[in-house]
């Protein structure tokens, strides 16, 4: 694994543990090079999928993209961390268990807005107002930067 920092290419594992209820295994890295210590989650992938955008264009589904989405629109909610990442890993498991590769990127607002109505409403309302919008609108990407918080940052 390619040390973010600095670049060198032999980084080494300090420590393994089971995360996110055994979804997943979080390693702690170390780069001898420069010093700096980054974390990897490693996950099963069933297959990869595809998101296919209102336009037509094909992506490789992201699931940190999915996750940035959901954290922002949880932001200063009283949601455990753990919480989201099981969550997430919940949302992608669905996606994956669809029988399908290729899935429409309305299928997945859908499904996000689903599991944020149960386990926080006010994130589930900034959520499906921003959806509705993008519905009429072209992409992930564009539907992720309308989430962004329009509050202003101190509170
Ligand atoms: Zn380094």
């Amino acid at each position: 694994m390619r040390c973010p920092f600095c670049g060198n290419i032999d980084t080494q594992v300090k420590d393994s543990r089971p995360a996110e209820d055994h979804v997943a295994i979080r390693r702690r890295r170390f780069c001898p090079a420069c010093g700096g210590r980054f974390t990897t989650y490693e996950r099963v992938q069933l297959r990869d999928l595809v998101v296919i955008k209102s336009n037509g264009r094909r992506e490789d589904f992201d699931r940190d993209k999915l996750e940035r989405s959901v954290r922002i629109a949880l932001q200063k909610r009283p949601v455990d961390p753990e919480r989201i990442d099981q969550m997430v890993s919940g949302i992608v498991r669905r996606l994956e268990s669809m029988g399908e590769t290729d899935i429409p990127s309305k299928t997945i607002g859908e499904i996000v807005m689903e599991a944020l109505a149960r386990i926080d409403t006010v994130a589930y309302v900034r959520f499906a107002s921003v959806y509705k919008n993008f519905q009429a609108a072209d992409d992930f990407d564009k539907f992720v930067s309308e989430l962004r918080p329009s509050a202003p940052a101190e509170e």
